[in-house]
C-alpha cells in the first residue's frame, strides 16, 4: 500500500518547528506497525513555530530498560532534567557485546552535548574514507569521503566496549541507579497506571512513573505490547573479530583511517576497521568481519577455521597477519541482522528508543547513532513538553522523517552488499564509483553516511 506523508516538526530553541516536505512510503501488509520501504524528499521550506509546554513537565520516576547505547544516554539526559532513573540489564556486569562500530558526525555530536566527545575521541580512531575492491577484478567500487560533505569532516571507529564505557562510567559518576541480572520479560501496569517491569527471576522491578523501552532489536516489551509487530530476519548476518594489533606488522599494510572491504559479488564480503582503544591504558584493537548467511553458520562452525581462512585468503591475500591472530572459533562472535521500524514509537506510559524501535542492517553504519539521536530527540521533549504524553508525541514527531529515510535506505542498500543476487553487485561494480564524478553525487554521498542527508535534529560538525 503506498502511503504519502506531509510535513515534519523538530524542536529548536524551545519551538516545535514544523517543516513541509512529502514522504511516499510502501508499507507492507501485515499491519500498521510492520517495517515499511519508504523515500522522503522534503520539497518546501516553510515554517510555522507553535509553543510547547515549556517547563511544565513533573518529576518522574523512569525505569529505563536495557544498557546499551540508547538507554546509558537517555538515563544520563533526563538525569540532567531532574528525573529519578533507574536503569536495568539483564547482565551481572554491563557489558557491550560485539565488536566495532563507526560512530558518525551525529553520534558524536550526541555524545558532545552529553559532555563525553573528548573522552570517546581519546579512544576511538577517525575514519576518513570508505573503500571497497571487487574480486578477482581489483577494481574499485566503493569511495565515499566524509569531507565530500563538508572539510574536515569524519566518522570515529570505535571498539563497541569504548563507547559502552564512556557512558557507563559517566552513568556511575552521575549516581544513578543501576539493576543489574535482571531479565525483562515484559510490563505489567500496577495502581494508578504504573508500569512495573517483570523479569524472568520473578522479581518486579518498579513501580515507575514511566517506562522507557531500550533493550535493543529483540526487545521483550516490545512484543509484549505490539505483539502483532515483528521483525523481518535478514538472510546475511556477519562474522566479527576485535585483534589486538597494536598497530603492529599484522596491520601495517591498512590505511589507519579508512574501512575496507573487499567483495565477491554480494554473497562474499570482508572487511578491516581499525577502532582504537578499550581504555585508555589497553591495546589498540582492529575490527575484522566476514559476511556469512544465517543458514550457512552451522557448516561454517562444522568447517573449522583453516577451510574458512582459506576462503578468506583467496578473495584477500593481505588480511593473513590478521587472520593469523585468530586461532580459536570463539574468538568471532556471529551478529545476526534484522530489519523492523515502530511505526508509532509510544504506547501508555511506554516509549520505544534505539534498536527496541527500530533496527537495521550495519551496511550504512547508523544504528547506535540513530540510538544516540532518539535519546538527543527525547530529551528535548522532556525538556518541552507539558506532560509525558506529549513529550513522547513530540519525540516520535521530530525523529520521523529522519528514522524513515535511513531505514529504507538501509533496507535499499542492503542488497547492494549482502545478498545472492548478480545483478546489483554487477550495477554497483559499474556505475557507484563512475557516479561519484556527477556533480552532486559526491555531497550526496557524504551527507548519507554521515546521517545529515535529512536534517537529524542536532547541529553536527
Ligand atoms: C555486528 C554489528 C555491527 C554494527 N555496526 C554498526 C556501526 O558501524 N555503526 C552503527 O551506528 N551501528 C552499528 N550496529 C548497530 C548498533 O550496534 C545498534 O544499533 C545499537 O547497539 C543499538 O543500541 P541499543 O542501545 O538500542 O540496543 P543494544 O545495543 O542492543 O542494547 C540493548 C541492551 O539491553 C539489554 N537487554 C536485552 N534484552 C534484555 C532483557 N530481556 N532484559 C534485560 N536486559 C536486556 C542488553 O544486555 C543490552 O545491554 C551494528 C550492529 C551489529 C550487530
Amino acid at each position: 500500500m503506498f502511503r504519502f506523508h506531509m510535513g515534519m516538526e523538530i524542536l529548536l530553541c524551545n519551538r516545535l518547528i514544523s517543516i513541509q516536505g512529502l514522504c511516499v512510503s510502501l508499507s507492507c501488509v501485515c499491519g500498521p506497525h510492520c517495517s515499511e520501504l519508504g523515500f522522503c524528499v522534503l520539497v518546501m521550506g516553510e515554517m510555522e513555530t507553535h509553543d510547547v509546554g515549556v517547563g511544565c513537565m513533573k518529576q518522574f520516576h523512569i525505569g529505563i530498560a536495557g544498557c546499551g547505547p540508547a538507554g546509558l544516554s537517555i538515563a544520563l539526559f533526563l538525569h540532567r532534567q531532574g528525573h529519578r532513573i533507574t536503569l536495568v540489564d539483564q547482565l551481572e556486569k554491563p557489558q557491550p557485546i560485539g565488536s566495532g562500530l563507526v560512530l558518525q558526525p551525529t553520534g558524536l555530536a550526541v555524545l558532545a552535548s552529553l559532555g563525553l566527545e573528548d573522552e570517546i575521541r581519546a579512544l576511538g580512531v577517525q575514519i576518513d574514507r570508505m573503500l571497497g575492491h571487487a574480486h578477482p577484478s581489483g577494481r574499485r567500487v566503493l569511495d565515499v569521503r566524509y569531507d565530500w560533505a563538508r572539510p574536515g569532516r569524519h566518522g570515529l571507529a570505535v571498539h563497541r566496549a569504548a563507547i559502552f564505557n564512556v557512558l557507563f562510567e559517566a552513568v556511575v559518576r552521575a549516581g544513578i541507579e543501576v539493576v543489574t541480572g535482571a531479565t525483562v520479560t515484559g510490563v505489567r501496569e500496577g495502581a494508578e497506571q504504573c508500569p512495573t517491569l517483570e523479569t524472568a527471576a520473578g522479581r518486579p522491578v518498579g513501580p515507575f512513573d514511566l517506562v522507557i523501552d531500550a533493550l535493543g532489536s529483540r526487545s521483550s516489551i516490545r512484543q509484549q505490547v505490539w505483539p502483532q509487530h515483528r521483525m523481518r530476519e535478514l538472510p546475511f548476518g556477519a562474522l566479527w573479530a576485535s585483534l589486538a594489533t597494536n598497530g603492529g606488522a599484522s596491520v601495517s599494510g591498512f590505511s589507519t583511517s579508512t574501512l575496507e572491504q573487499v567483495y565477491a559479488r554480494s554473497s562474499k564480503m570482508v572487511g578491516v576497521l581499525p577502532i582504537g582503544q578499550v581504555t585508555s591504558s589497553s591495546s589498540t584493537y582492529t575490527a575484522f568481519f566476514w559476511s556469512l548467511k544465517q543458514q550457512a553458520f552451522d557448516a561454517w562452525q562444522a568447517g573449522g577455521l583453516d577451510v574458512w581462512k582459506e576462503q578468506v585468503l583467496a578473495l584477500w591475500p593481505e588480511t593473513e597477519g590478521l587472520l593469523s591472530l585468530i586461532t580459536n572459533v570463539d574468538d568471532l562472535t556471529f551478529a545476526r541482522y534484522g530489519h523492523h521500524t515502530l511505526m508509532t514509537p509510544h504506547k501508555g506510559r511506554v516509549v520505544f528508543i534505539g534498536d527496541a524501535a527500530h533496527a537495521t542492517s550495519p551496511q550504512l553504519g547508523q544504528g547506535v547513532n540513530m540510538a544516540l539521536l532518539d535519546a538527543h530527540a527525547l530529551d528535548r521533549a522532556f525538556a518541552v513538553a507539558a506532560d509525558a504524553e506529549q513529550a513522547f508525541k513530540l519525540y516520535a514527531r521530530s525523529r520521523r522523517l529522519h528514522l524513515r529515510f535511513y531505514q529504507a535506505a538501509s533496507h535499499v542498500f542492503t542488497p547492494v552488499y549482502q545478498s545472492d543476487s548478480r545483478l546489483l553487485p554487477w550495477l554497483r561494480d559499474r556505475f557507484f564509483v563512475p557516479a561519484t564524478k556527477l556533480p552532486f553525487v559526491p555531497t550526496l554521498l557524504g551527507h548519507t553516511v554521515g546521517g545529515t542527508l535529512v536534517p537529524p535534529g542536532i547541529e553536527t560538525a
